[in-house]
């Protein structure tokens, strides 16, 4: 039997996370073995060029040697204490240090639990009950947060899921990205607390925010007394050292990370204005905690991400030039087989499409040809690249990538390109 067959007796669908099982895209996903630098390898010993890594986190790419180093050393040590540790405190002043606009940070285990948290603390503070998201952002599957949430839960055509009582997502208010006009309407329809949106959407494959539409939804949330979250866990040191602030320099109240900070362990952090974390238990009234929150061994691999990124800020512009690369030639090679294809770059992640326009919002974005995606991420596949399975996910390139890898995956594109 093979090993996927075996999952499935024993695991839901063979994977613990939904899009890993290849529905989208068909074919069974190869289980994988182990990683160095941008290759994995599967269990049957079929190398892969990873423009997934872990969906995010590995920019360093599999098994940097320093975060390997920081994460040996902390096992070394003891994994768990449920205590306060210096390497927490370390973390917390590296990543602070970035954002003049955030003072204070709390850790916790996921992407999930930072947005999360970060809407109940927003409504504590504000004491205001009901959020604006956008169509296509997603922010983990927390109930309220689980409504129209792009990547996984559009792969399966179930914008928001059994299970979520109506009563709870009644107060999430959905505007549609890059259209100020939806956001001021959901304003005068609700009493609103927050309104949180990836600002370099990530999860609709790569659709970023437009300047003026940002900066239009602070002005909004300074007129109504609004709580501006932006969630970063996936732009966050991948879109630039500071995400999204690197590139519009918009100030955010709250921001929340995830992905990267953790180096490839699981760590998810939400910080902001003193003002509005001071509501935040032990603090203030508003309850949040976690038995693992702050791990050691987890901060410990954040850290030496953190700082190795903080050290060596020239990345960023080498790794955003292999994905302009990538992509230009990419659709040349389309144009030629007269396939439709669009894409955005934002620092070290891309998006594709194959529509001829260029999406602005997830209306635009579910325009794309899915079936077309398929047939490419098959083919790809098999020659040994390792792109997402599923037409709504972002790729990403990581600093062991070499410019050769890149070449060699336009070559294997124009390749294949004429079968797609
Ligand atoms: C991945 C992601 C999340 C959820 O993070 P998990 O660690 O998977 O819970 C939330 N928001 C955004 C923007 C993400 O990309």
């Amino acid at each position: 039997m093979g090993i996927f067959n075996e999952a499935q007796k024993y695991i839901v669908g063979g994977v613990n996370s939904p899009v890993r099982a290849f529905k989208s895209v068909g074919g069974e996903p190869p289980f994988i073995e182990k990683g160095k630098g941008a290759y994995i390898w599967d269990i049957e010993g079929n190398r892969y060029l990873d423009y997934i890594q872990s969906w995010g986190p590995l920019i360093f790419g599999h098994c940097d040697s320093n975060i390997e180093e920081a994460i040996i050393e902390a096992v070394k040590k003891g994994v768990s204490f449920g205590a306060p540790t210096k390497v927490e405190v370390d973390l917390a002043k590296e990543v602070l240090e970035l954002f003049p606009h955030l003072d204070l940070i709390r850790f916790v285990n996921s992407g999930t639990e930072a947005t999360m948290s970060a809407i109940r603390l927003a409504r504590g503070y504000t004491g205001k009950d009901d959020i604006i998201k956008f169509e296509g952002c997603y922010h983990g599957h927390s109930d309220s947060l689980l409504v129209s949430a792009g990547s996984g839960a559009a792969t399966f055509g179930v914008p928001s899921s059994p299970g979520v009582p109506a009563d709870f997502t009644k107060h999430t208010l959905l505007a549609k990205y890059n259209d100020l006009e939806s956001v001021k309407k959901c304003f005068e329809k609700g009493d609103v607390g927050c309104v949180i949106i990836e600002p370099i959407a990530g999860n609709m494959s790569l659709v970023p925010g437009e300047k003026e539409f940002l900066e239009g939804l602070r002005d909004l949330c300074n007129h109504y007394g609004a709580v501006l979250i932006f969630d970063e866990v996936m732009s966050g040191f991948r879109a630039g050292l500071r995400g999204s602030y690197d590139v519009y320099g918009i100030k955010a109240d709250i921001v929340t990370f995830g992905k990267v900070i953790g180096g490839g362990m699981p760590v998810g952090a939400f910080a902001g204005k003193k003002e509005i974390m001071e509501k935040l238990s032990p603090v203030g009234p508003v309850y949040q905690a976690g038995t693992l929150s702050g791990n050691p061994v987890a901060m410990s691999a954040g850290l030496a991400t953190i700082k190795k990124l903080k050290a060596n800020p020239e990345i960023y512009k080498n790794l955003e030039e292999k994905a302009k690369k990538l992509m230009e030639e990419f659709e040349k090679i389309s144009k030629e087989n007269g396939i439709d294809f669009t894409y955005n770059v934002v620092g070290s992640m891309f998006g594709f499409f194959f529509n001829p326009k260029k999406p602005e919002n997830f209306d635009d974005v579910n325009k794309s040809d899915t079936k077309r995606y398929a047939k490419f991420h098959n083919k790809m596949l098999k020659e040994g690249f390792y792109f997402a399975p599923s037409a709504y996910e972002t790729g990403f390139i990581c600093t062991p990538m070499s410019d050769e890898d890149i070449q060699n995956t336009i070559n294997t594109y124009k390749k294949i390109a004429n079968e797609i």
